[in-house]
């Protein structure tokens, strides 16, 4: 059975990277009938916070991700913060200490460093170098007489380290390149480097999909893995490995996570649709077809299979992102149209006081916004002359539309207006007419009126928010424009 796993650090907030691996650990594991194991890895009280922690939660929840084991589900493997099983790492690394895998190790910073120093002048490779690989007891008395603390570290083997990654293939890791690590912090304190690969094993993790970045840890766990199934921890198997290109954002630099573009939050704020949002991360390294950029979750999942994975580097292009979250606005019916709009359409969103809104007014231009948003904020400024008292005051926009000659315009429409039925298609006529008695087309006679209502010289089809908007509101304000 496929075990996979998400399992962030509650660092700051949830960024697109950190979303792109959830949703292809959720969509293998969906697509297999397998487990999605919701892990967190809260072991550095420096970095996690518990504001971070909820805010993840609060992301999962909102893309529309569920987990089979993890918080707020459980699960055989409770619990699933790392902070909670502190106990356990500790435990393991006396069990590695003792059956020789791990080693304690004196070395102070400053030697390390004057020895990886003095390996780089050389040209060696300036990992570390085994000194406390071997030290007799009485070296290590020697060392505690002296007051030094000791980290622990792993003992890697000394030969290479050879996996087949599910989206690269084959790759060989020479020892001389892979040392001895740091597995237990001299203070006690578990690394991440034990206590992921410890979870993994523990946890049954039987495909580990992750980002590139973390590529180089894999040989050292891989050996890990196989020290903990000699001393029996875990199920005994080592996962296969399959490692997401990286996201590459503006001018081709890797999207880092204190890049403004790769925070979900800035998407969320701006009206992205989970579903149109995450079909977009999709994209970053896979694809569904060479045709078909839009699709449902549901079709991912149908579909996703890691051959189809590419290694090479994804772009981060926000103009596709918008395009295909705006082809997802479109394809909701109108009803759940509707309500998505309906939180951008009260406060704290929306410009107007909440009594102003008047939901069976927006509902009938529903239909005609919703094939014009790129997000759903963008609802906002399409209704707005609605509900708000007075249309917005663009300066530009009543220059622009209020050229020399509009208030003849104006004043000849309105008084068509005024004795017009008030339906969108009289409406039209009437200004059309006025716009011939000025020898103007329909484009240009209907651009002061328009401003006039709306503060706009864009928006939703003119006649049909008019009939909504209705006689004594519109002539309110032709008035007030020629006033
Ligand atoms: N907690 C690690 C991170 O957020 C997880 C890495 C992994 O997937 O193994 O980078």
């Amino acid at each position: 059975p496929v075990r996979v796993r998400f399992c962030p650090s509650p660092t700051g907030n949830p960024h697109v990277g950190l979303v792109r691996t959830a949703l292809f650990n959720w969509a293998f594991a969906r697509h297999h009938g397998g487990t999605l194991v919701f892990r967190i890895e809260d072991t550095d009280a420096a970095r996690d916070s518990e504001e971070s922690y909820t805010q993840l939660l609060d992301a999962m929840r909102w893309l529309g991700f569920d987990w089979d084991e993890g918080p707020e589900v459980g699960g055989p493997h409770a619990p699933y913060r790392q902070s909670q099983r502190m106990d356990l790492y500790r435990e393991v690394a006396e069990k590695l200490l003792e059956t020789g895998r791990a080693y304690r190790c004196y070395c102070t910073a400053e030697e390390l460093e004057e020895r990886r120093e003095a390996a780089r002048k050389a040209g060696r490779p300036s990992g570390y170098d085994g000194k406390c690989r071997t030290l007799t007891d009485g070296q290590i008395s020697a060392y505690e007489a002296e007051g030094r603390t000791s980290i622990v570290r792993f003992r890697m083997p000394d030969e290479p380290i050879t996996f087949t990654d599910l989206v690269r293939g084959e790759l060989t890791f020479a020892p001389e390149n892979v040392t001895d690590y740091g597995i237990v912090r001299a203070n006690g304190a578990p690394l991440y480097t034990l206590v992921n690969p410890v979870d993994d094993a523990l946890m049954e993790i039987t495909h580990v999909l992750r980002g590139e970045d973390l590529l180089s840890s894999t040989p050292r766990q891989i050996a890990l893995y196989r020290a903990l199934a000699e001393i029996g921890v875990g199920g005994g198997t080592v996962p296969a490995f399959g490692h997401l290109p990286y996201v590459m954002g503006e001018g081709n630099k890797k999207l880092s996570k204190r890049d403004p573009q790769a925070s979900l939050n800035l998407y969320r704020e701006r009206g992205f649709l989970p579903e149109g949002l995450l079909n977009y991360l999709s994209l970053l390294g896979w694809s569904l077809s060479s045709d078909r950029d839009v699709f449902s979750l549901a079709e991912m999942v149908e579909a996703f299979e890691l051959s189809a994975v590419n290694a090479n580097p994804a772009r981060f292009d926000l103009k596709k992102a918008e395009a295909i979250n705006a082809d997802h606005i479109r394809m909701l019916d109108l009803k759940a149209f509707i309500e998505r709009c309906e939180p951008w359409l009260r406060a704290p969103h929306a410009p107007w006081a909440p009594e102003a809104f008047d939901p069976a007014a927006f509902e009938a231009l529903a239909p005609l916004a919703q094939t014009r948003l790129t997000v759903l904020s963008d609802i906002t400024a399409n209704v707005d002359f609605l509900f708000l008292d007075e249309p917005v005051a663009d300066e530009a926009s009543w220059t622009k539309a209020m050229k020399p000659g509009a208030d003849a315009l104006l004043a000849s429409v309105r008084t068509r207006l005024a004795g017009a039925d008030w339906d969108a298609e009289t409406l039209k006529a009437a200004v059309l007419a006025a716009g011939e008695e000025h020898g103007l087309k329909l484009g240009k006679a209907q651009a002061p009126l328009r401003v006039a209502v709306t503060g706009r010289t864009v928006g939703l089809p003119l006649f049909e928010s008019l009939e909504v908007l209705g006689r004594e509101r519109t002539l309110a304000r032709v008035d007030a424009a020629l006033a």
